[in-house]
């Protein structure tokens, strides 16, 4: 954009606040003009406190939190944490002749200015001028008028979350049974054959062609697959999930799946130039710097995570883990015997430890026989009281949960003394099927509770998505657990969603339903350290807006107050592009137009 174009915009923002705009086009020299807009806030936060009838009711709630949002980001010590300093780039895109050599201001830069300035001067739009009539009713009529409101709004809800097919809707029955058939008859198997997990782990599908002759897919999808396998990528699909694509053109209905296990060519050319060059990025949580011993993690005080295998059934193009795991059949996946013992012997001599965490990969892949000699070994453990086992296959092999399993899992669950917890993995209502509440009932009618953790991704992260799949997990017997913030990695930046976002959702979509269904916590994963709540601004501070749109967090550890670490620094991904990407897929972006105050 053109210097004059660029100045014109932000004045135009700036007339919104005439004494900041002044004291920004003013030539006194940086330090000066930070104190004075920084006096200029504090009379302006001040003044939000006392009774102002000119600022439309809980407008000021957005004041007092863009004024803070504001303060930080022109400290000097939040300018150094986030490595620029958006005082001197305004200051420069005002007074500089040349701006030619600094990254001009992007489209989503001018959005946060503008929304942050709205909210400043208590215009952001959220809250309709007309004070709603029960306000001004009491008793029955009040009552009255509330209700009609609340229904109003539910079924406004309700709209969204219709939108969303799930996987026990009829129709979807039906054509995964079609599904079904079809795959069946590429193997020339039979429907014995598909309720056997063994057979589906024989049959991964695990290149392009495959895939190809068993389900529509797009040149470039076939395309990303084909490289993935050449550049050995970790790729793989269970018979079992790829029925739960739909065998067409129209992506409405299972983008959300398609999108977790075939890769975009995104993805697989930045994994390729990670690994060609051994980038230690990938390993996102530093997990190298948070394992004692081989195959175990631990990153609070009184939880261990022990992984006994590092591959799974199926691979998420998203996961995590994705540095470690080599492939569906790597044959150096499981910990050999000598590693897990070692590793079991660490955690019966940390007696402090009183959870464990199995995951992986994902130890349900492993035969009963090991299964049940881990946690055999682990309940003669006094200290071990809880063991929960990460598993994915209630989604991905819903086959793999057979009695006998069940019952090798359940021996060791023994109320009052130790407890035995699943936590799987949905991501999206068109997983839950009749298969996947099977594979959760068997669970829970021997008193094993089952958790699900969500990562909010891209491709479940419209309005009410999220809020469906909470419902729908609710009723086959799954808890909503955690929902995690995609992790930071470049690969998988298609899947990132601003932290806005995962703030907006829970504030204005989850909490309209009833508290058992909503019984999830938003994580964000601080790399080395571990889970940092992100309900609250408490934990979490927003320290720049970088030129891009991009703004910078800097997260709290959890253990402040208790122990000191270090904070750690977060660039998000641009709300204006997601804004943008929404729209792509038909999205109505005014629906989320107050993502831009959450902070
Ligand atoms: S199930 Fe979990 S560990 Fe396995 S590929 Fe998916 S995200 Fe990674």
């Amino acid at each position: 954009m053109k210097k004059e174009k660029t100045e014109k915009r932000l004045q135009t923002i700036l007339d919104n606040i005439p004494a900041l705009k002044e004291i920004l086009l003013s030539f006194d020299a940086i330090d000066i003009k930070r104190r004075k807009i920084s006096n200029l806030l504090s009379d302006m936060l001040a003044a939000t406190f006392d009774d102002n009838p000119s600022i439309p009711p809980l407008e000021w709630i957005l004041i007092r939190d863009t004024i803070r949002v504001f303060r930080h980001i022109i400290s000097t010590r939040r300018e150094r944490l986030a490595g620029f300093s958006f005082l001197q780039y305004i200051d420069d895109l005002l007074h500089k002749e040349n701006i030619g050599d600094i990254q001009g201001p992007s489209p989503g830069f001018f959005a946060e200015f503008e929304n942050l300035i709205r909210g400043i001067t208590g215009k952001t739009g959220v809250y309709p001028q007309k004070i709603p009539a029960f306000l001004t009713m009491e008793g029955r009529d009040a009552a009255g008028m509330r209700s009609a409101d609340l229904s109003k709004m539910t079924r406004k809800a309700n709209e969204f979350i219709d939108r969303y097919m799930c996987g026990l809707d009829y129709e979807v029955v039906r054509k995964r049974n079609t599904n079904k058939a079809r795959i069946l008859k590429y193997f020339g198997s039979t429907k014995l054959e598909w309720d056997d997990w063994k057979w589906h782990t024989r049959h991964v599908i695990r290149d392009a062609d495959t895939l190809r002759s068993l389900i529509e897919i797009t040149d470039e999808e076939y395309h990303a697959v084909e490289l993935a396998v050449e550049n050995r990528i970790p790729f793989g699909i269970t018979p079992y999930y790829l029925s739960l694509l739909d065998n067409g053109p129209n992506r409405d209905n299972d983008y959300a799946v398609r999108a977790q296990v075939i890769p975009s060519l995104h993805y697989i050319q930045k994994l390729k130039e990670h690994m060609e060059c051994q980038d230690s990025s990938m390993d996102f949580m530093l997990e190298k710097d948070t394992s004692p011993i081989e195959g175990i993690t631990r990153r609070y005080p009184m939880i261990a995570i022990l992984k006994p295998v590092m591959t799974c059934p199926q691979i998420c193009v998203y996961c995590q883990r994705n540095w470690e795991i080599e492939d569906v059949y790597s044959t150096s996946a499981i910990l050999s015997r000598e590693k897990l013992e070692n590793a079991l012997l660490w955690l019966a001599e940390t007696p402090e430890i009183n959870e464990v965490l199995i995951t992986g990969g994902d130890p349900l892949i492993l035969a009963n026989a090991r299964i049940k000699d881990m946690l055999s070994k682990l309940s003669s453990m006094k200290h071990i009281k809880r063991i929960r086992i990460g598993t994915r296959t209630p989604v991905t092999l819903p086959q793999r949960i057979t009695d006998s399993l069940v019952k090798d899992i359940n021996r060791f669950h023994n109320p009052g003394k130790r407890e035995i917890l699943i936590i799987t993995h949905f991501e999206h209502p068109y997983e839950i099927t009749p298969q996947a509440m099977e594979a959760v009932q068997r669970f829970r009618c021997c008193g094993i509770g089952v958790y699900n953790q969500l990562v909010y991704t891209f491709y479940n992260s419209r309005k009410f998505e999220a809020a469906a799949l909470r419902q729908k997990l609710r009723l086959i017997g799954v808890t909503p657990y955690y929902t995690f913030n995609t992790k930071g990695k470049e690969e998988t930046d298609d899947f990132r969603v601003p932290i806005a976002r995962l703030m907006q959702e829970q504030q204005e979509e989850a909490r309209l339903l009833p508290g058992a269904v909503r019984t999830d916590e938003i994580v964000f994963n601080v790399p080395r350290l571990g889970k940092n709540y992100l309900r609250t601004t408490e934990h979490h501070d927003v320290i720049s807006i970088l030129p891009d749109g991009r703004r910078v967090f800097e997260f709290h550890p959890w253990e402040k107050k208790l122990s000191l670490v270090d904070t750690f620094v977060y660039t998000d991904v641009s709300i204006y592009n997601y804004l943008k990407r929404l729209k792509a897929v038909g999205e109505n972006v005014s629906d989320y137009k107050t993502i831009w105050y959450y902070y």
